[in-house]
């Protein structure tokens, strides 16, 4: 993916692309795979860096949601279970099997979650991951060393998917890209063209050019995520908000507090939710939290009651309760939940499909896990609206970029581009310098970001092509300027541009802090 050759190919064209979408996220990128690989030209533009919302901030679950279960949402339960097999099987680089462990303090509660979690199992059908089992107090040890052992009575093992949110994101655009797709970021959609009483196109402005442009389109999709109503009363400016934004915070601690494989499942927060402790990229990621927000930050924070909350539940249930100053990284994102009336923590995680006007169609809500199925539902809604010619969905089966089965050492998440990222330190063995002693990063991918994945900014690097600065933000800072050096040889940037980005990474790591 070349920034340069996409924003000439959109500048120039002069024929309306059939889509246009608003959202470089999962929903969006989701869309733009399924039209691509139906054959229709597509345009997909993000006004921030791809997966900048909440497609970053992600609990990084592929999953069923055990959650939902309880709450009786079966068929978002089956249709999540049916996607996350399909996941696995299109991106095994990306998507694994996590095994969770469910402690449990009350005898009847090992009963009562066994007999839930096999229903969960049953739902699955082919796609079950691994069998849920019911254990006695020491296999619950031996799977969470550092659990709180005073009182276990046993526990439920079972199994979900897990995966990085924006690595993720990154390959679906890439395959969208590998299709013909036309996928631009920093580019943000201002206005929405209209004529008859219809839309047929969008005014863009280029972030970093300043360069404004019309795409025509034959239709516009709208999934601009927690922001999508702003883009709704572009049309109608009298439309009433479909969205409810709720906030979910994470934290991230030391290895040292789940130094096994398996995650924790917290069956039961003081608030009514589940909290999960999860094993990700060598460190301990918990969460999250459920704040109904009146409106959507772009770059939303967790407070420091919401990180209260999560490490005071969680010490209830670790050896080792973890402390304000044991926080390496903390990271936030808003849900985009389509109202339906209660408290945000209630409302359904189903998505809608809304056509506002002639030529734009809105897809909101979901989940990350669902987002190929939510695409196929739009792609064959907005392909009707656009009298385009009709072509099946293919991405049941689709292979996502980077396809590949051993995704075994430190540059397996890239998939099948592992191998190109090799041949950079092969030209240049510099490369293969770890970023930081405290994260498994190196400059090759620093390259490889800049050159074939549409990095732009280090934030953009260190937040969603590495996750550095969510998994320890302080070591984050400190490798920020060797990547702003390599990234402006790549770009051809100043060291002024250099003193900018290193004065922005420093914002965010504030935003993500430690207390220290
Ligand atoms: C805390 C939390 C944890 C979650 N955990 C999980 C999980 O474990 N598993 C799971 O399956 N789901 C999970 N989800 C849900 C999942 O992350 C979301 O459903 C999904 O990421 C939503 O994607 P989206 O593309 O709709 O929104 P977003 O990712 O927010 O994308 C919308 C994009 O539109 C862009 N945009 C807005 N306005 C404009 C404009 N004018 N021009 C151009 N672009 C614009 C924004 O910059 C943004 O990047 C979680 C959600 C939260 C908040």
């Amino acid at each position: 993916m070349n920034r340069d050759l996409m924003l000439r190919r959109a500048v120039e064209r002069q024929q309306p692309w059939d889509l246009v979408v608003v959202g470089g996220g999962a929903t969006g990128a989701g869309v733009a795979v399924d039209a691509a690989a139906r054959g229709y030209e597509v345009l997909l533009l993000e006004r921030g860096d791809f997966g900048c919302g909440t497609s970053s901030r992600s609990t990084k679950l592929v999953h069923g949601g055990v959650r939902y279960l309880r709450q009786g949402h079966i068929s978002l339960v089956l249709e999540a279970l049916r996607e996350r097999g399909r996941l696995r099987r299109n991106a095994p680089h990306v998507v694994h099997d996590l095994e969770f462990v469910l402690p449990c303090y009350r005898r009847r509660d090992v009963l009562m979650y066994g007999i839930g979690l096999k229903a969960y199992d049953l739902l699955a059908g082919r796609n079950r991951f691994g069998r849920s089992v019911m254990v006695l107090p020491a296999e619950v040890v031996r799977r969470l060393p550092t659990i709180r052992t005073k009182g276990l009575r046993g526990g439920v093992v079972y199994h979900d998917g897990q995966f990085d949110d924006s690595r993720l994101l990154i390959h679906l655009l890439m395959t969208a890209a590998d299709r013909g797709a036309c996928l631009l970021n920093y580019a943000t959609v201002t206005g929405l063209v209209r004529s008859n009483n219809a839309v047929t196109g969008v005014h863009v402005r280029d972030a970093e050019s300043g360069t404004e442009f019309v795409a025509a389109a034959r239709v516009v999709v709208n999934a601009a995520g927690p922001f999508c109503d702003e883009i709704r009363q572009m049309a109608n400016p009298s439309a009433q908000p479909m969205l409810a934004a709720s906030q979910g915070s994470h934290v991230v601690l030391d290895r040292s507090f789940l130094p096994t494989h398996a995650a924790l499942l917290i069956p039961e927060t003081p608030d009514g939710r589940v909290l999960f402790a999860i094993p990700w990229h060598g460190q301990t990621l918990i969460g999250t939290t459920d704040v109904a927000l009146s409106s959507a930050p772009v770059e939303p924070h967790a407070t420091e009651t919401e990180i209260a909350f999560i490490l005071e539940t969680a010490g209830r249930y670790l050896a080792r309760q973890p402390r304000r100053e044991d926080v390496l990284s903390t990271f936030a994102g808003i849900r985009p939940l389509v109202k339906s009336g209660g408290n945000t923590a209630a409302m359904s995680r189903d998505h809608a499909l809304r056509v506002e006007m002639p030529g734009l169609l809105t897809i909101t809500g979901g989940k990350w896990t669902t987002y190929r199925s939510m695409a196929e539902g739009c792609v064959n809604e907005a392909a009707k609206l656009a009298k385009l010619p009709r072509r099946r969905c293919s991405t049941e089966e689709l292979r996502l970029h980077g396809y590949h089965a051993d995704a075994s050492d430190s540059l397996g998440i890239y998939g099948s581009d592992a191998s190109e990222i090799r041949k950079l330190i092969l030209a240049d063995p510099s490369l293969a310098t770890p970023l930081h002693s405290a994260l498994p990063y190196c400059g090759a991918e620093v390259v490889w970001a800049v050159q074939s994945e549409m990095a732009r900014t280090v934030a953009d690097v260190l937040t969603r092509r590495m996750r550095a600065l969510f998994l320890n933000s302080r070591a984050s800072v400190e490798m920020a300027p060797r990547v702003a050096e390599l990234m402006a040889r790549e770009l051809g940037r100043d060291s002024q541009w250099i003193a900018e980005q290193l004065r922005a990474v420093d914002a965010l790591a504030n935003h993500v802090t430690e207390s220290r």
